[in-house]
């Protein structure tokens, strides 16, 4: 647990993805209470669940589930490395937690820390991979469903963006950010 009380960008952004997770997990539980009265924020992370559930349903329906279990099965076989999963920071992460996700670490190998037996744990993904569609995906689907998933994306990805301004700001109001 960090007991740090104030953080910098390169806290935030730069380090690895363990310290990352720490300083989002330390500034969590005063962060979640104070975030709770927050009015903009709370309707703004209303918002993106309806988004993020929207595009789960567009991706339901491309199998893009099937599809990535199939792949991620396979020995180095996914899209899911290691590597992605520095393209996390800790807004990021925070608002995953704000949303009642428990963000943790939940392998160590070539894979990303975050890829699950049943696939990603988060619901706010990194924009990198939101926008990855691999050719068996764009294959299998029509242009108009790659239009909406496209479109639903960047619902999402806006939304994500609006949110992690808004955590910036009142984390740098309350001094706990500088920079
Ligand atoms: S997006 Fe494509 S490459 Fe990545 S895990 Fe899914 S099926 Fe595999
Ligand atoms: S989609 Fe999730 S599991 Fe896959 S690389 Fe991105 S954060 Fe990791």
């Amino acid at each position: 647990m960090v007991t740090q009380s104030f953080f910098s960008l390169q806290d935030f952004y730069g380090g690895s993805i363990g310290a990352r997770l720490a300083v989002a997990h330390g500034l969590y539980p005063d962060f979640a209470r104070e975030l709770a009265l927050n009015e903009p924020f709370t309707r703004m992370l209303a918002q993106a669940l309806i988004l993020q559930k929207e595009l789960a349903r567009i991706m339901a329906a491309l199998d893009h589930g099937t599809l990535c279990a199939v792949c991620g099965g396979r020995v180095g076989g996914g899209c899911c490395s290691s590597f992605m999963a520095g393209e996390n920071d800790v807004p990021l992460l925070l608002l995953n937690l704000l949303a009642g996700v428990g963000v943790a670490a939940l392998r160590e190998d070539a894979e990303c820390c975050f890829l699950g037996k049943t696939g990603c744990l988060l619901l706010f993904k990194p924009m990198f991979c939101l926008n990855y569609n691999c050719k068996e995906i764009r294959q299998g689907a029509a242009p108009a469903q790659m239009q909406r998933l496209e479109q639903a994306v960047g619902r999402l990805l806006q939304q994500q963006y609006a949110l992690e301004q808004l955590l910036l700001d009142v984390l740098r109001q309350g001094g706990r950010l500088i920079g």
